[in-house]
């Protein structure tokens, strides 16, 4: 295998790479529809939301497991 297929954590829905807002590692990424989701459509990410989204994508490594 060469590479894991790219999926949203949040939604888990396979997505281009164009469609990638918030990659944070190879296979990791939250998707645009997500990423604006979760940032009510705010342009600025504050710092805490990032957190929030970085705990999603830590419980979505935990449930992988
Ligand atoms: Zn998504």
């Amino acid at each position: 295998m060469m590479t894991e297929r790219t999926v949203c954590r949040l939604c888990k829905y396979p997505a281009e790479p164009d469609d990638v807002a918030l990659g944070l590692a190879a296979g990791r990424y939250i998707c645009l529809r997500c990423y604006t989701r979760e940032l009510g459509l705010t342009r600025s990410v504050p710092r805490r939301l990032r957190l929030e989204i970085e705990d999603a994508l830590a419980a979505g490594d935990r449930s992988r497991m």
